[in-house]
């Protein structure tokens, strides 16, 4: 599997604007994992529980969204989890901090060094209230 690429796509942002917990998809642009313009400004965790979902996809196509998950926790022995409700839209994949640095080196492994050096910076994480 060659290394995919982040990019911005419009529908991916015309997805968005219907449903704000939308914001990337696979399988539309060869290598490309598409995503929003506010993706990018997501909290660290979420984007990184986002992109593994979507890696979740690649690795288990057209299976679930519970067996996508699956997929990559069974891998990695990390949890994705779902918060309810966020600013950022509701039903957001997110992962804890030490699961994020699990998973952002196996990104590594799938995604192209200028979109590994734009995930690189470890600020913002989120922290849902309890
Ligand atoms: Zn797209
Ligand atoms: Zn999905």
């Amino acid at each position: 599997m060659g290394k995919y690429a982040i990019s911005i796509c419009q529908i991916a942002r015309d997805w968005h604007k219907k449903n704000s917990r939308y914001y990337a998809h696979v399988g539309h642009k060869n290598g490309k994992i598409c995503v929003t313009d506010q993706f990018w400004k997501l909290p660290w965790n979420f984007k990184i529980a986002i992109l593994l979902h979507e890696i979740g996809h690649l690795l288990s196509p057209g299976k679930s969204e519970k067996v996508v998950n699956k997929t990559i926790e069974e891998l990695l022995d990390i949890k994705i989890h779902y918060i309810p409700k966020t600013q950022f839209g509701n039903n957001l994949e997110w992962v804890n901090p030490e699961d994020g640095k699990i998973g952002y080196k196996f990104l590594s492994t799938f995604l192209d060094q200028k979109s590994m050096r734009r995930l690189r910076p470890f600020a913002g994480i989120y922290s849902p209230r309890s």
